[in-house]
């Protein structure tokens, strides 16, 4: 039944290997379960499914080793977990000597004399799950619910209180009744209860539903009294008004543009003023170059605290101090037990949750690095709270570090070099910043020195065309083309709006093209998640014009609603693509990151559930605003209390 058995060093050397008659080879499967779980810091629930076949492991982090077993996922495998522990305890009792006093060299040349001792344990294991035969559904008539009396299951309202009194007592008359039988005479309570239900049985059905009837419209009668009651007669004739802000146009005929004549025609913008000072922000930065995200560690924090001042104690209320002080206690040489962990990790849990991880995620955090440190020698001096937060900090740093990095500018110049534009397309919800952000990768690409078509796709949110026509007429007086050797660094693709989306992408693909544009980025119109038709229309425009990176636009702000996005999105893109092998999203463009101050889980969140690299992070509204993610400031900015 099982495909394969195998043990190895956590160092990847294989001990002992046990291969299935028919099962494919283990190489495959144990690859991907050490790619994508072990180095990724997905160990939580100690399972893992590769193509057909479901994984199991278990890590011993004493002896540094994994117990790995495959099956084909179509089987429910009931002991499978013992077999696993059972081969672990077998396996390492009767090496343990080996291991400890040769250490690396003894499983460098150590022979595992296992297959006798496994097949027993497998027999064994096999034996024991066909012992539990399997449970028998219980009866009507042997149920609880074929006791109870239809009458007792009528809730008579109105009478709340004392039928609260009354069903607690019919229940401990229940367990009476069923006592009962072996002791008749419980005394004057179990009368009294006997009395009680008997009172209530003296209404028959049609009275109670009478009564029933009766509360109902006296309820709503009331209630509709109350929705209904009179406003002022001088409210209800102003009716709506439109608010008019104080900067704000108030003539509306100014502000629309969807009239077809003005459609998408440069001449109906009006003409604003533009500070460039204010659309770069820092001026002290160097041109072209995306700096990380800053952080400031706590460690930093608090000696700058005692520098400060000297004075005071250096009594540690922030940090993880505080979080953890309480648990603070050298534990000496001795191996890690879950027991020892649990309190910590509970913490742990508590304080990923606070700032935005979502819950399922910071328990499957907390269990993947309770996983990884169990049966660990500990350092002399080390106490259990670092040991924990030292693997949670270098789990989380992990989890932020993509498996596949995206370099834009050098797939930017490897397209160049092929004489193609290089296609970038945004997707994301309304407002979360789509245009926006395209614009300051636009910025950012131009001061790079290449030249950027924007294609507005989003042919219908009002005001959409507009406003990346503002952008483009912003960024070409940023970086005009006297400055470029008369090149026009920016230009907008537009063709109004309600027309279909991938074919004005298409057409701005292959103008690129013509005209010689290095990048197309294409706004594509906000939608929300679960509209299908949207998605479809999405799925479409990605299909027919096959971008080099699909980047979802999400706000850090949302926190776990991001998340859901970016799942449903992807999953979206999937289910409505008519390509075989469907275009998912490839990277995330994680935005309002300045406005959520260290409540940063999100990002994690993000990256754990699907593995996409956050490629950009937007932290403001001016063009200067977009840095790339700097893994070790988000973790920073987690652990801080
Ligand atoms: P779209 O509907 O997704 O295209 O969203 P917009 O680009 O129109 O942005 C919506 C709002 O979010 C605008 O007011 C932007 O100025 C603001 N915004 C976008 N990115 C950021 C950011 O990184 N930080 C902050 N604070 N605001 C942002």
């Amino acid at each position: 039944m099982l495909d394969f058995f195998t043990i190895f060093s956590k160092g990847g050397l294989v001990l002992w290997c046990f291969q299935g008659v028919r099962g494919p080879a283990a190489t495959a499967p144990v690859n991907a379960l050490i790619r994508s779980v072990l180095l990724q810091e997905r160990g939580g629930n100690n399972s893992f499914t590769h193509e057909a076949l479901t994984l199991k492991y278990k890590l011993d982090n004493q002896f540094e080793l994994v117990f790995v077993v495959g099956f084909q996922k179509i089987l429910t495998l009931t002991y499978v977990d013992k077999l696993i522990d059972d081969v672990h305890k077998e396996f390492r009792d009767k090496y343990r000597n080996e291991f400890q006093q040769k250490g690396a060299l003894g499983l460098l040349n150590g022979t595992f004399d296992f297959k006798d001792d496994f097949m027993r344990l497998l027999r064994d294991a096999e034996e024991s799950s066909k012992v539990r035969a399997p449970t028998v559904m219980k009866t009507f008539e042997q149920s609880l619910k074929s006791q109870k009396t239809v009458k007792c299951m009528i809730e008579t309202r109105g009478e709340k209180p004392k039928e609260k009194v009354k069903n607690k007592k019919n229940k401990g008359s229940k367990k009476e009744g069923n006592e009962a039988v072996a002791a008749p005479t419980k005394g004057s309570v179990g009368d009294k209860q006997l009395s009680a239900a008997g009172d209530k049985e003296e209404l028959t059905k049609d009275e109670i539903l009478q009564k029933n009837r009766e509360e109902f419209f006296r309820r709503h009668m009331k209630a509709g009294e109350k929705s209904r009651s009179p406003k002022p007669d001088a409210q209800k004739e102003k009716g709506k008004k439109p608010r008019v802000w104080d900067l704000g146009n108030s003539n509306a005929k100014v502000l629309d543009y969807s009239n077809s004549a003005t459609n998408g025609s440069a001449e109906a913008c009006p003409v604003e003023e533009f500070d460039p000072d204010m659309a770069l922000g820092d001026k002290n930065r160097e041109p072209g170059r995306l700096y990380d995200l800053e952080y400031e560690s706590d460690d930093e924090a608090e000696e700058e605290k005692v520098i400060q001042n000297p004075s005071k104690p250096s009594a540690k209320k922030g940090g993880l101090g505080g979080m953890f002080g309480m648990l603070k206690g050298l534990v000496g040489s001795k191996s890690l037990t879950r027991a020892d962990m649990d309190p910590v990790l509970e913490k742990m849990k508590d304080h990923l949750i606070a700032k935005n991880v979502a819950a399922e995620i910071a328990v499957q955090l907390c269990e993947s690095v309770a996983k990884k440190l169990e049966g660990k020698v500990m350092g002399t001096f080390t106490t259990v709270t670092s040991t924990v937060k030292q693997a949670l900090q270098e789990a989380l740093v992990q989890i932020l570090q993509p498996q596949r990095r995206v370099d834009v500018l050098r797939d930017v110049m490897d397209a160049q070099r092929h004489h193609r534009p290089y296609v970038v397309t945004f997707c994301g919800v309304n407002g979360v910043g789509k245009s926006t952000n395209l614009a300051k990768i636009s910025f950012w690409l131009i001061e790079n020195g290449f030249s950027v078509l924007i294609a507005a796709c989003d042919t219908f949110r009002a005001g959409a065309v507009e406003q990346l026509r503002t952008h483009t007429r912003r960024l070409n007086a940023l970086h005009p083309p006297e400055s470029h050797g008369g090149r026009t660094m920016v230009q907008l693709y537009e063709k109004g709006y309600g027309k279909d989306a991938a074919g004005i992408a298409m057409e701005a693909i292959s103008y690129a093209r013509n005209q010689g544009f290095d990048v197309v980025l294409v706004d594509t119109a906000g939608r929300m998640q679960d509209n299908a038709p949207l998605m479809t229309a999405l799925a479409k425009l990605i299909a027919v014009n096959a971008p080099d990176l699909v980047l979802f636009v999400g706000e850090a702000l949302v926190g776990n609603e991001a998340v859901d996005q970016l799942v449903k999105f992807n999953k979206a893109l999937a289910d409505h693509s008519m390509a075989q092998t469907p275009r998912l999203i490839d990277g995330i463009v994680l935005t309002k990151f300045d406005t959520i101050d260290d409540k940063v889980g999100a990002a994690i969140s993000m990256t754990y559930i699907t593995s996409k690299p956050i490629v950009f992070v937007g932290t403001g509204q001016t063009y200067c605003d977009l840095r790339s993610l700097n893994a070790k400031a988000v973790v920073a900015a987690l652990m801080k209390a």
